[in-house]
């Protein structure tokens, strides 16, 4: 990274030369301690004018020990180090901040250029301190390389989201201010860097949090070294004009300070020629002459109440010719960066126009300190927590109704600044993801092919998991492998952006579709079971069309599919099925049939056909026809691949085998009968019986004088002379079967009477 700041060009001073250091009394310092020493003076007298608070004694030591911490460390200009931060603090003192501020700000460059560590500054001056003293040190390490507009914008944005707290840019924008006025001891190239990246990132920023007086000084500093050609022909313009006009500026605000007293105002008249750069852009973005530029004069009068804004108006109209279509009231209406004040121009007695800007106290401080000043006069001194002040500034952003802001403000929502996180690519290209993005989701940022033959990532030259949560500023690098086999199914829990997650099941999609069936019926089905819908339904012939056409897919295994990757959620699909199976029954039963899934008794929350499945109401149940149980069998379900819930029998030969595999024993589940069901209940007996006439026709009386239905009688004769007959019928319960099979045990000529499947 580069880390050279401007205000660091020093760390490499050389030592003395000399074989014998000379003692420290021989260095020629008075002076230099003289100077700081003024300087500090100077830094609380701003503090004492501008700011609340009321004693000194820490920022004394906060001084003091930068002072010791910087030694001999010299800036370019051959001044002090300390004179530095010393500047910044006085800058960051009249924009009312807190004493913490203050002190961050004497402290700013300690922990960067001096052996003192965050610890030691904490230690000595809290928390608080050293954190907001952290924070700049982290900002002086975002890179600035000229970049297209989107990057300079996601720049501007990472510099706020890595702020956290808003003091920190405050102080990171009172530091360059005092850079750019010192600007000129820097060499050429630095100039032109720091001015560029002070036009596109400072400056911007300064005026979207309304600070307005840095903004316009770092604007006509930048521009001083970025076009000096251009800002010296308006400089001379302007002292033409000024020559020209000799004394305008001082007649006019006579007359004005005049007019006010004859109307029993109070106010302040200030006046001013218009800031160098704004005449730029006036001048090369609108190509106006410079002569037609109406408010190159402008005068300021500022009163106590909104009313006396309104009277000051009317007493300026009188008094000169309003320009027509000038007139903007940004009291009534705010601007975005919370700006407000009444603006006309008029012309003067001599001919020459000029602008008027009126507004009150309050308004003067937020239009030249924006954020900092409401700091000060909402916030008090001290003593709110972090979250409320994000807060109050998040509320302030979001009130903004201009466009642009409203867009820079929809990405600094959740933390202060961030639901976004800014990190680089290793060529320093800006990229933003949602916080608490992985370098999953920066590989696939960049592109998908990256993101499938991603093998490992390295945060800050460092290889971390994949699961590593990317902070503001880190240098992210993928590394790709051809031979990578693609995504992994958990990346999908891992990404935050939706790019990412949709590139990832792009790839399922295609690579394994065959998986996606399996994966995908099962969570289908496991679904349909949880929600206690029928999966039947998907073998009526009605229903299946409409189902697949509202989900839009053409067949089930594409169905399958989508679940499976996760293009479609399983739970949503089952919803859909449901509001179609609503759809269906309504036209059915109008038309007095009966959908397939109907024949299920749904009524009956619990059970289904006399069986209750532990935990889960209403799924589909059906016997199996391996050994077809009736009540008072013990019983045991097995989920089928579709088909619901299938009954067997403890005893069943296919429950003993299927049970022993792996693969199927956590389908078989508990399933109980439901007590005082009348139903009957289909099973089959089979009866070897040494065959003779009149054989079947007596087991055939035996159970029509039990009133057992028989539904299904097959005999073969098998070698021997032996009858094998097969017989399916109809019992409420065990019992009733019972005593038919001993019935039919006395049968002459039966040997053996068993059920089916054992
Ligand atoms: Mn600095």
């Amino acid at each position: 990274m580069d880390n050279s700041d401007i205000d660091r060009v020093n760390q490499n001073i050389p030592e003395p030369p000399s074989p014998e250091p000379a003692p420290a009394e021989e260095q020629p310092v008075p002076d230099v301690n003289a100077l700081c020493e003024e300087q500090y003076v100077r830094l609380e007298a701003s503090i004492h004018q501008s700011t609340q608070i009321r004693s000194t004694e820490r920022i004394r030591a906060a001084y003091e020990f930068a002072r010791e911490a910087h030694g001999m460390q010299l800036r370019k200009d051959g001044s002090p180090y300390i004179t530095h931060p010393l500047a910044a603090a006085v800058i960051v003192a009249e924009m009312g901040l807190d004493e913490e501020s203050v002190m961050a700000a004497l402290l700013h460059d300690v922990i960067e250029d001096t052996p003192v560590t965050h610890e030691d500054v904490a230690r000595r001056f809290g928390e608080d301190v050293a954190a907001i003293v952290e924070g700049v040190t982290k900002l002086t390490k975002i890179r600035y390389t000229s970049k297209e507009e989107e990057q300079v914008e996601n720049l501007r944005k990472m510099l706020l989201a890595m702020a956290r707290d808003i003091r920190v840019v405050l102080i990171k924008m009172a530091d360059r201010l005092h850079n750019m006025r010192t600007m000129e001891y820097q060499s050429a190239p630095k100039q032109l860097e720091k001015s560029r990246e002070t036009m596109e990132i400072y400056a911007p920023i300064a005026h979207r949090l309304g600070m307005q007086k840095i903004k316009l000084e770092l604007e006509d500093l930048s521009l001083l070294y970025l076009d000096p050609v251009g800002y010296h022909e308006i400089e001379t313009a302007l002292r033409e004009r000024e020559e020209k006009n000799a004394g305008f500026m001082e007649r006019t605000e006579a007359a004005i300070r005049r007019r006010m007293d004859e109307a029993g105002i109070t106010c302040g008249v200030q006046s001013r020629t218009k800031d160098i750069y704004s005449i730029y852009r006036k001048m090369f973005g609108k190509s106006m002459e410079f002569d037609e530029i109406m408010d190159i004069y402008a005068f300021r009068v500022i009163v106590d109440d909104i009313a006396d804004c309104y009277n000051v108006l009317g007493c300026i109209h009188e008094l000169y010719k309003p320009v027509p279509g000038r007139f903007k009231d940004y009291i009534g209406t705010p601007k975005p960066n919370m700006y407000q004040s009444l603006h006309t121009t008029v012309i003067g007695t001599e001919g020459i126009p000029f602008e008027v800007q009126i507004r009150t106290w309050e308004m003067h401080r937020t239009a030249e300190y924006g954020i900092a000043a409401h700091w000060k006069y909402k916030d008090g001194i001290q003593g709110r927590g972090d979250e409320e002040k994000f807060a109050w500034i998040r509320n302030l952003l979001e009130t903004q109704e201009d466009s642009d802001a409203q867009d820079f403000i929809s990405n600094l929502k959740v933390d202060m600044f961030a639901d976004e996180v800014f990190v680089f690519t290793p060529h320093g290209d800006v990229k933003s993801l949602p916080a608490g993005a992985t370098p999953i989701d920066f590989a696939y940022s960049i592109h998908s092919a990256i993101g499938n033959r991603m093998t490992c990532a390295k945060v800050n030259g460092r290889i971390v998991p994949f699961s590593h949560v990317l902070q503001n500023g880190d240098v992210v690098e993928v590394i790709t492998s051809s031979t990578s086999r693609g995504p992994s199914r958990d990346w999908l829990t891992l990404v935050k952006s939706s790019e990412a997650r949709n590139k990832i099941r792009q790839w399922f999609k295609r690579e394994r579709r065959e998986e996606n069936i399996v994966t995908g019926r099962a969570a289908f089905e496991a679904e349909m079971r949880r929600q206690a819908v029928p999966l039947t339904v998907l073998s009526d012939e009605r229903a299946l069309p409409r189902i697949l056409e509202r989900i839009s897919v053409t067949a089930l295994d594409d169905m399958y599919a989508s679940i499976g990757y996760g293009g479609l959620s399983a739970q949503k699909t089952v919803n859909n099925i449901k509001d179609e199976m609503r759809l269906i029954e309504r036209t059915a039963k109008k038309q007095g049939l009966n959908p397939v899934w109907a024949s299920q008794d749904l009524k009956n929350a619990k059970a289904v056909n006399g069986i209750i499945v532990e935990g889960i109401d209403n799924c589909l149940v059906k016997f199996s026809h391996c050994c077809m149980p009736v009540p008072g069998d013990e019983i045991v379900g097995f989920i089928t691949r579709g088909y619901g819930v299938s009954i067997h029998r403890t005893d069943c030969k296919n429950y003993a085998s299927s049970a022993e595999r792996e693969s199927e024993r956590d389908r078989w589940i508990k399933v109980r009968w439901s007590p005082g069901e009348e139903d009957l209940y289909q099973t089959s007996i089979a009866i070897s019986a040494a065959d003779r006439d009149g054989l079947v026709m007596d087991i055939a009386t035996v159970l029509s004088s039990l009133k057992v239905k028989v539904d299904a009688l097959t005999a073969r004769n098998g070698p021997g002379g032996t009858a094998n007959i097969y017989i399916t019928i109809r019992v409420h319960d065990k019992a009733e079967l019972g005593i038919a099979m001993a019935k039919i045990m006395n049968v002459r000529n039966v040997k053996e009477v068993k059920r089916q499947g054992t």
